[in-house]
């Protein structure tokens, strides 16, 4: 086994490599520099992690993210790694303990900003220590023709002549090969190894939907699909995203705006409760987002059309990090074809390099209508965009799974292009269309186009369908909107043959309103059966104490597919528990006894055999030994290495055999035990054996499930 490998069972936890890992890894520890494109969820930061812990010296990870640097220092002590950063949130004391953890080798990766790079005292503190590569993550932020172009990043380049001989890496989630390109140039790693790796995301299912009442779709989609999940909303708008977020609250989801233009401290919050509690969902703009390192995003959702595929890909890429199944969901109409185009402007006027930008957006912009109104398959179209060879049918996307159908749209276009140019190209869309209908509107009669040859010509087409027919022609670039001019409709060059009768053209049905959805395959609980379920959200309480105990989130603990085979295997003991992939030794020797305990207790509840006999089993013997002298279970938990909730199980047991009284244990008031015990009656909770997430919904998430434990205990006992 190479060191790398030794590195990645024993701190990470897994038994191989995946994709080109080792190929990248191998060549940076021999000291080659890199360019590393790598779609989201590929396993990017180990290729830089593991060679940091493997050359001698400090690995320095170049970062735009500073909001996040302190979850990833945080995932990375959990795994036992000496982890620090340097930004401008930290206090002074910090910072200058980090410095001196550098200079004095006690350090194994250090995360800095880039504006952090530009400063002299930075680069002399780095010189004065060994470092084992510089990793400069995001470096698509290199791209002044990207969507995330940061100034510092062109000082960068600097650090080929300070740092000859440290090799240095590129890592970028997303980069068509112009920007790749510009990343070998700007950054100067020409004699880089490059590794694109396939831009793919099996997991991840695209589905893009007509537009109509983009609120009760949402919420659709989320009450059929996500109801338990995490997630992300994108809108094009600030005040979008709080009236969105304000109205997913209201529907019983917990929902949180992000966007620019929040107060900070509101912004962090927001961005820690997504990161830190479970099913909850961000409602943002494009503000959000970058290298949000959550695995378990379930669902990622445009309201509004993105500018671009990279910014789709990229948005949407943050679903499914974990590998399991997750959805790309987006509702897309003429407005945002209209919106969009009008957002980029002209191209005409400005310097040439600021038309030449202009000119690539638009482009950028087509291909995005282009994706939206496909007939074939979403997923061979985008990673065509990035030159991925694939398969003609991906079976995971919305056109493979429900192909649209198409029609002859000839004739209707050619009626739509004539009525635009019968009316002099002075006219919007929902005008047109009153023309074609026959409509008798004021407009109409003002301008006489009742008399015109294309008047009332198409009423085989309802109003919806003639929407579409629009918005196809201008999606297509037959038609196009002149937004200095009340967005009147302009022919283009590209109309030519379809008037000639030279051309035909098939038009996409558009589906009004699919049938009944089917039940999330998204959700990674929707594949296990009932009593796998009660394990399952055990284990996820367990998971959620001891991140709560730590302050870092839950899948800082273990991710939800190291919860899944622990469903699946059911360990009993620790060396079955290091088995699990994703168990390094760092962490086993953490939690395994705590997730063992739940296991157990599970098993042992399940079996009915507790107390079968009058007797406490000994692991609750021991916690009525630490109650009964006095310990609080927060310091029966920490003295045992046992998840608080698993204390709470014991005590709970033990109320229940008389052995506690609940009013030691839990201080509630009279008319809070009445309400609580009252929401047991209304939800039928009468039986010991019974699930308590109704109660702990019906109660409004206001007590702890611990809290109810006990409380229902001492209620089934008295029954
Ligand atoms: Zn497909």
């Amino acid at each position: 086994m190479s060191v790398a490998q030794t590195v990645l069972k024993d701190t990470f936890g897994y038994d191989a490599f995946r994709g080109q890992q080792q190929a990248i890894i191998d060549s940076v520890i021999a000291g080659t520099d890199a360019l590393v494109i790598m779609p989201t969820g590929g396993g990017k930061s180990l290729c830089y992690q593991i060679p940091s812990l493997v050359r001698e010296g400090c690995g320095v990870v170049i970062s735009p993210l500073i909001a996040l640097m302190q979850d990833q220092v945080d995932a990375l002590k959990e795994l036992g790694i000496r982890a620090g950063f340097l930004n401008s949130t930290q206090a002074a004391a910090d910072s200058y303990a980090i410095e001196n953890a550098l200079v004095t080798g006690e350090l194994d990766l250090l995360y800095i900003a880039p504006e952090r790079l530009s400063q002299p005292r930075t680069v002399n503190l780095l010189q004065q220590a060994t470092i084992s590569l510089f990793a400069i993550d995001e470096a698509h932020c290199v791209s002044q023709w990207g969507h995330d172009f940061r100034a510092d990043y062109l000082r960068l380049h600097h650090l080929a002549e300070a740092f000859p001989n440290v090799p240095r890496m590129a890592l970028t989630a997303t980069a068509d090969a112009r920007t790749q390109q510009e990343i070998i140039e700007r950054l100067c790693i020409q004699q880089a190894k490059a590794f694109v790796a396939g831009f793919d995301r099996p997991n991840i299912c695209y589905h893009i939907e007509l537009k109509q009442q983009p609120k009760q779709q949402l919420l659709r989609f989320i009450k059929e699909r996500h109801s338990e999940d995490s997630g992300i909303v994108y809108c094009l708008s600030r005040k979008k995203t709080e009236d969105i977020a304000a109205w997913l609250t209201a529907q019983g989801f917990t929902a949180l705006p992000y966007h620019a233009g929040m107060p900070y401290e509101t912004r962090a919050l927001h961005q820690q409760r997504f990161l830190r509690e479970e099913k909850v969902i961000i409602v943002a703009t494009i503000a959000f987002g970058m290298g949000i390192d959550k695995p378990d995003v379930r669902f990622v959702a445009h309201l509004d059309l993105p500018k671009s595929i990279e910014a789709y890909y990229q948005e949407t890429g943050r679903a499914g990090r974990d590998g399991e199944p997750a959805n790309a969901w987006m509702v897309y109409g003429l407005e945002d074809v209209i919106k969009l185009r009008e957002m980029m402007g002209s191209a005409v006027g400005g310097t040439e390099e600021k038309n030449e930008f202009k000119r690539v957006e638009h482009q950028k912009l087509e291909s995005m209508l282009g994706l939206c109104e496909i007939t074939s398959c979403r997923r061979h179209a985008l990673l065509h965009y990035f030159g991925d060879e694939s398969p003609a049918q991906c079976g995971n996307c919305d056109m493979c799974k429900n192909p649209a159908e198409t029609w002859d749209g000839t004739e209707a276009s050619q009626k739509a292009i004539s009525c635009a140019y019968r009316t002099d190209q002075r006219f919007g869309v929902n005008h047109l269309i009153d023309v074609l209908s026959g409509a008798n509107t004021e407009k109409i009669k003002q301008f006489a186009h009742q008399k015109l040859s294309v008047y009332g010509i198409g009423k085989e087409l309802n109003k919806v369908q003639w929407r579409s027919v629009y918005r196809q022609l201008i999606a297509r670039n037959f038609l196009q909107v002149d937004f200095a001019n009340f967005n009147r409709i302009l022919l283009t060059e590209n109309c030519r043959p379809i008037l000639k009768g030279e051309a035909s053209i098939e038009l996409r049905k558009d589906v009004v309103q699919k049938t009944a959805l089917r039940k999330s395959s998204a959700n990674t609980k929707a594949t296990l059966d009932q009593h796998k379920t009660d394990l399952w959200e055990l284990l996820r309480e367990c998971r959620l104490d001891l991140a709560q105990a730590k302050g870092v989130p839950p899948y800082v603990v273990f991710h939800d597919s190291v919860l899944m085979q622990m469903v699946e295997e059911l360990p009993s003991n620790i060396a079955h528990f290091s088995r699990l992939s994703g168990v390094g030794q760092k962490k086993c020797d953490q939690y395994a006894s705590a997730f063992i305990a739940v296991i157990q207790e599970y098993a042992d509840k399940k079996k009915n055999n507790i107390i079968t006999n009058g007797e406490l089993s000994p692991t609750v013997e021991e916690t009525y030994r630490l109650i009964s002298s006095g310990e609080i279970p927060e310091a029966i938990a920490t003295q045992r290495q046992l998840a608080l909730s698993t204390i709470y199980t014991h005590i709970s047991q033990l109320i229940r055999f008389s052995k506690v009284e609940l009013s030691d244990v839990v201080k509630l008031t009279q008319s809070e035990l009445h309400q609580i015990e009252g929401v047991f009656v209304e939800c039928g909770l009468m039986d010991e054996m019974a699930k308590l997430k109704p109660a702990y919904d019906g109660l409004a998430e206001a007590y702890s499930y611990s809290v109810l434990r006990c409380v229902h205990a001492d209620f089934v006992r008295r029954l």
